[in-house]
């Protein structure tokens, strides 16, 4: 091959918080293995350039091989649910995370590696505990994107981006959080450069997901 050694320069390692990915107008289905812990979610680990653009389908013969990842299955449907209609096992959202994202890995993660990484970042970065003792609660309270910010900077030791979207109502609120990780997916370290996806600023929701209540379109 000619590509060089390494062929990108870090990685943003993004959750979701799963109220807000239900809570807008195009609602969301919970997994078939049931609702998900309320918890933040991992929503992928992307390679990206310094310069802020990014490679995606790298490798078209390198597809999904779900055997491969057979023993992390269980613990990515806990810590990687899929809440897109219809109600899903999660394995077209890692493909679609494979084949976007993971392939443009290569030159340093196998599949098998690529997943379980992500799995070792989620455990690193407790972003709901780190918020929690921070007094910054998912209770439909509203924070400062700074203060949430800050309190993820002193819990974990590096600043994250934030990306917003906005629920049924028009609020504003916290979709997702983005950490940036060195290109051995080891070791969290400052963001070279932020994505555009994540430069929500200002006051927005923290809205719960918590109650027993179902999203509002399940069979949607
Ligand atoms: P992206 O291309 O944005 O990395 O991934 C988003 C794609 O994954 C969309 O096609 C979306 O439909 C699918 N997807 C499946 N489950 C989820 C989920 O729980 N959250 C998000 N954000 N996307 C999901
Ligand atoms: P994906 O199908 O790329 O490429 O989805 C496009 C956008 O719509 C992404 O931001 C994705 O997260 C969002 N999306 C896709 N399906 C659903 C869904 O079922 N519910 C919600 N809330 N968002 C979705
Ligand atoms: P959105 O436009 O909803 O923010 O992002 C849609 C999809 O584009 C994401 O799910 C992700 O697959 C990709 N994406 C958006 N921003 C970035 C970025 O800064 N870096 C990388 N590597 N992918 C991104």
């Amino acid at each position: 091959l000619l590509a060089a050694a390494q062929d990108f320069d870090f990685f943003y390692f993004v959750q979701q918080w799963p109220a807000s990915y239900c809570d807008t107008k195009r609602s969301c289905c919970y997994p078939k293995s049931g609702k998900p812990e309320a918890d933040f979610g991992i929503h992928g680990l992307w390679p990206n350039y310094n310069g802020g653009s990014y490679p995606s389908n790298c490798d078209p013969d390198s597809p999904f091989h779900p055997s491969t990842i057979a023993n992390l299955t269980s613990e990515m449907g806990r810590k990687w649910p899929s809440l897109t209609c219809p109600s899903s096992d999660g394995l077209s959202f890692w493909e679609h995370e494979w084949e976007k994202h993971g392939t443009c890995s290569e030159s340093v993660l196998t599949q098998y590696q690529y997943f379980q990484t992500a799995l070792n970042l989620k455990q690193k970065a407790n972003l709901l505990q780190i918020l929690q003792d921070a007094g910054i609660k998912p209770n439909g309270g509203f924070y400062t994107t700074e203060a949430i910010s800050e309190a993820i900077r002193e819990g974990l030791g590096y600043a994250p981006g934030i990306q917003c979207n906005v629920d049924k109502g028009g609020n504003r609120q916290l979709y997702q959080i983005f950490l940036c990780v060195d290109t051995s997916g080891t070791d969290f370290i400052d963001c070279p450069v932020m994505s555009k996806s994540a430069r929500c600023d200002g006051l927005i929701e923290f809205p719960p997901f918590s109650s027993g209540l179902g999203p509002d379109h399940q069979e949607e």
